[in-house]
């Protein structure tokens, strides 16, 4: 799979949150590690920090940018929090779509398991997470002003965490009972949620209608499905209007 890899900040017009310790050096050192770890379990990653930027909305655009001429299958951005009160602690994601969300969910309960309290999946219309065509997470791993969280903060383990979340041993798709997929019109398979002119030909795979066996089915928003079929490697997404899922 292809990862985005966002580190938060660390650019004049961008900078992160200053507590114990700076958020600029807490996301490139996790975001930095996290790219290696998934490298090294067969992934490709893309470095979405821009080299420069002409203020924070360049910034972010050129960030989303990258990731979606890339054709990134998950956008991931790294950031540290900070609370007025200096009393808050702890871990939470954000993200919009129901995959992201879902995606969320699996990375916080291994980064909670390190200690982090667990604050919970959120939605927050963020820039890169509101234009990135990929399902997109935004990691705010802990508070970098407070004590509690500094002294647990490990940035090895918090990539490992996150990288297990990602790529761990949850699959992508539910484990349903297989079911057969009854492809009504000639249509094309796609890799991502990505309209169809975003992704190249190469990507997409043709199948003629017909019936097919399936390994894994789950509905997605705005009538698709996510399918993985037997013989056919890779999930893919699918316009449930061309297709029916018996199970
Ligand atoms: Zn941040």
């Amino acid at each position: 799979m292809r990862f985005a890899i966002d580190i938060g900040h660390n650019l004049r017009y961008d900078t992160g949150a200053i507590g114990i310790k700076p958020e600029d050096e807490l996301t490139m050192a996790v975001g930095t590690k996290l790219s290696e770890l998934l490298e090294k379990a067969g992934h490709t990653t893309i470095d979405c920090l821009p080299d420069s930027a002409q203020g924070l909305k360049d910034s972010l655009a050129k960030r989303v940018r990258k990731a979606n001429i890339a054709h990134a299958n998950v956008f991931v951005s790294i950031h540290f929090n900070a609370s007025s009160s200096g009393k808050a602690y702890g871990s939470e994601i954000y993200a919009l779509s129901r995959l992201g969300k879902r995606i969320a969910r699996d990375v916080l309960d291994e980064i909670c398991q390190l200690g982090y309290y667990d604050r919970g999946v959120k939605s927050a219309n963020f820039y890169v997470l509101k234009h990135t065509k990929m399902p997109a997470i935004l990691v705010e791993c802990a508070f970098v002003d407070s004590a509690k969280d500094m002294a647990l903060l490990d940035v090895d383990k918090m990539a490992r965490a996150i990288c297990q979340g990602l790529i761990g041993e949850v699959p992508l798709l539910s484990e349903k009972t297989p079911g057969k997929l009854i492809v009504t019109h000639k249509t094309l398979l796609k890799p991502s949620t990505e309209q169809s002119g975003y992704i190249s030909k190469k990507e997409m795979r043709a199948i003629d209608p017909g019936e097919y066996q399936l390994l894994n089915a789950e509905a997605e928003e705005e009538g698709h499905f996510w399918i993985e079929i037997k013989g056919i490697e890779g999930q893919w997404f699918i316009f449930s209007g061309h297709c029916q899922i018996l199970t």
